[in-house]
């Protein structure tokens, strides 16, 4: 039995037991007794309490060894030094699950962290599925649980909504009772010592009562198990979340709250981006797009058709599609003319669709009907502007009518707030999202067709490289001996040809006279770049010259290059020079890399190389192992990708050589645990081919 196997009995509780029950109101082990009473509970309550009675109406249980066997939850809320010997004591009667109000563990610090890892222990050996310690609590609207302090109980709805910080679970519960939104389940997941968001969603995706959802972390510790959980439950159904901590002052902030210690942002974005998890930065839109998910059908296209009563608003929403990956529908002729038999001769009939500021609610009926037909298009926005003429909530139920028949998502976004507000509650309690501007109604839209395509997309196969992975490790394994964790472009050479990258040809001369030969038996122009060990950023030392042409130049460099070199930094071991093929003129400079994330694996960058890398920053992030899809795509996802695709009639760089450079390095990520980070900087690409023309890496070494 593990804490999985004990989530129905978490979630679905016959039997609740409150460890540290009250008799006074106002306390936290009274409230939660009168939530479970409260939220109409059928199953068994059992106060715990050494010395009560009664506590409202129900009768104490004095001991937790007195509990009944097998006991479904134990809600502990007693003061810190009695949680873990309550935690055995449920453990002794063979209770399946618990939640740890109390707080005073990891967060608080040293003493607190190893408390809190004692109740890890507890619930892996008894197979315990525990949420907290430090939290609000859980309730199921389905069953009547409130297993919380909360003040209030929700709703029920299809929204599942779990959260790391317990203060805004209390927020969001107020402001959905007054917003009229509901929810099946809602969990506080406080420090995440057992039960975490990997947990619940694999719990919430086979959730019959959930359709949406959503989620707000300040970190992931198991970031594979994340990974894995997050993936297949938005194959199934939409998860919204936030993840804060972004800045780093939020990062600072996060870790003296929970003790979450912050991952890299890019690292979030990759992992929810790559597993289909839908990120968003504040809580409006969390629920702005829970609404449209739960209620809406997935929009089947880019295709938007946007019905209005006024010019302005009609524009301004044709610009926002414009800017998103939504374009607004080419309307065929049929629906055209059809729009001209009722609608009057000043009307605009394309898209938007302007039917005038006198329009009655039949005219939008007709028009959506019509409009809805249209198989060229996939989504439907109502805008209404509150003229003096428009019939307001006629309107809206015209609206809910077309909804429910056309089988597309139709959002209504009714400018303005007092004289709009009934109509927006009938359309909210209809299931129809409702905005008061158009920018949002159209964000919503577009996120909604970007999880449709996510979802769509073709199975995502990671593509496998097979490289010589012994020749590699030799390499590793010497620098392991010498205690060198830097691995730097001339010895790195071998690791290279071992996994058949692409690379100028490239010779290690240990004299002037081997440099010239070797250039000789080139070609000109060659470079010529500095070959030492210690020396992993060359041109920093001016260890890099380019575009030799002749036998004279190559002599007269060579010795400037090994004496500044040796000036420099004193010490340095020099080898010698690397002598290198010279890319022709043109080429491209991008970088390939990876580092390791700490909670979620290698993670592999792109971006514009040399110089821009520095001051662009434009760079996109994938974690490995990379699909070619995956590879496809990062390189498309930086800003600069227009200057790969060629200005002014200039062909596009070769991206397949790209491409395969980029999963080369994802390979090198997977088959090399003890490289921490590595880089092709700069690789460089032209229509033709793509080439790695340095390269550098980073071991971690295992006493350092
Ligand atoms: P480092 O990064 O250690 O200073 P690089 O090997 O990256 O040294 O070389 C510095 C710059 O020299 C590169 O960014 C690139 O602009 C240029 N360069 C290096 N190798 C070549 C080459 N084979 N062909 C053309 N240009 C090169
Ligand atoms: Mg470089």
């Amino acid at each position: 039995m593990s804490a999985k196997d004990n989530l129905h009995a978490f979630f679905y509780p016959e039997s609740v037991a409150i460890i540290g029950a009250s008799a006074s109101p106002g306390k936290v082990g009274h409230t939660i007794v009168s939530n479970m009473i409260g939220a109409g509970y059928k199953g068994d309550i059992y106060p715990v309490n050494p010395k009560a009675t009664e506590i409202e109406g129900l009768t104490v249980v004095n001991d937790i060894a007195d509990l009944p066997r097998g006991l479904d939850l134990g809600v502990i809320s007693v003061p810190r030094q009695f949680v873990i010997p309550s935690i055995e004591a449920l453990a002794a009667i063979g209770a399946k699950s618990a939640i740890v109000i109390t707080a005073g563990f990891k967060e608080v610090g040293k003493e607190g962290y190893h408390l809190e890892q004692e109740i890890i222990a507890l619930c892996d050996k008894h197979g315990m599925a525990l949420l907290g310690p430090n939290c609000l609590g859980m309730m199921n609207t389905a069953t009547g649980v409130n297993a919380s302090f909360a003040a209030g109980h929700p709703t029920p709805g299809s929204i599942a909504f779990f959260s790391q910080s317990g203060a805004l679970c209390v927020a969001i519960l107020d402001w959905a009772l007054g917003e009229n939104i509901g929810f099946s389940k809602f969990i506080s997941l406080g420090n995440k010592a057992v039960l975490d968001e990997a947990d619940m969603l694999e719990y919430l995706n086979k959730d019959e009562d959930t359709k949406v959802i959503l989620g707000y972390v300040e970190n992931v510790e198991h970031g594979e198990a994340f990974l894995k959980a997050a993936r297949k439950t938005c194959q199934n159904k939409p998860v919204i979340m936030i993840k804060s901590g972004t800045t780093m002052a939020g990062a600072k902030a996060a870790s003296s709250h929970t003790g979450a210690i912050a991952g890299s942002d890019q690292a979030y974005t990759a992992a929810f981006d790559q597993s289909g998890v839908i990120r968003v930065g504040d809580v409006a839109s969390l629920f702005n797009l829970a609404q449209a998910f739960s209620n809406q059908p997935l929009p089947k296209g880019p295709n938007l058709v946007v019905v209005t009563n006024s010019g302005g608003p009609g524009i301004l929403t044709a610009d926002t599609a414009d800017r998103s990956k939504l374009t607004m529908a080419a309307l065929s002729q049929k629906t055209i003319q059809k729009l001209q038999e009722f609608l009057p001769s000043y009307a605009a009939f394309y898209n938007p669709v302007d039917i005038i500021g006198d329009a009655d609610a039949k005219r939008y009926r007709q028009t959506l009907d019509v409009v809805g037909d249209d198989p060229m298009v996939h989504s439907i926005m109502v805008l209404l502007t509150p003229t003096a003429t428009v019939e307001i909530e006629k309107t809206a139920e015209a609206v809910i009518r077309t909804a429910r028949k056309c089988g597309k998502p139709v959002f209504a976004c009714f400018m303005g707030k007092t004289r709009v507000k009934k109509a927006r509650t009938m359309l909210m309690e209809a299931g129809i999202p409702c905005y008061s501007f158009p920018e949002p109604a159209v964000r919503a839209i577009e996120t909604m067709y970007e999880y449709y395509l996510w979802k769509h997309r073709p199975e995502q196969k990671y593509a496998k490289i097979q490289g010589d992975k012994e020749a590699a490790l030799k390499v590793i394994r010497e620098h392991e001996l010498r205690n060198e964790s830097e691995i730097v472009e001339f010895e790195a050479q071998e690791v290279l040809k071992a996994y058949g990258l692409p690379t100028p040809k490239t010779v290690l001369a240990r004299s002037s006279d081997e440099a010239v030969a070797a250039a000789e038996e080139m070609g000109y122009p060659v470079v010529l770049k500095i070959a030492s060990p210690h020396i992993s950023h060359k041109s920093d030392v001016g260890g890099v010259k380019v575009n030799l042409q002749n036998a004279g130049e190559v002599m007269a460099n060579f010795k400037d290059i090994t004496a500044r070199a040796q000036r420099m930094r004193q010490g340095a071991y020099i080898a010698g020079c690397l002598v290198q093929e010279m890319a022709p003129p043109g080429v491209k400079e991008v970088i390939i890399g990876f580092k390791r994330d700490e909670q979620f694996g290698p993670m592999l960058m792109f971006g514009l190389g040399g110089i821009y890398v520095e001051i662009m920053k434009d760079i996109s992030f994938k974690l490995a192992p990379l699909s070619r899809q995956d590879a496809f795509e990062i390189v498309r996802e930086i800003k600069s990708y227009m200057l790969l695709k060629g200005l002014k009639g200039e062909p596009p760089v070769n991206f397949t050589a790209l491409e395969d450079i980029i999963l080369t390095m994802s390979q090198l990520a997977i088959d090399l645990p003890q490289v921490w980070e590595a880089e092709f900087n700069p690789v460089l690409v032209n229509h033709e081919r793509a080439i790695v023309a340095d390269v550098r890496m980073t071991l971690h070494l295992k006493d350092s």
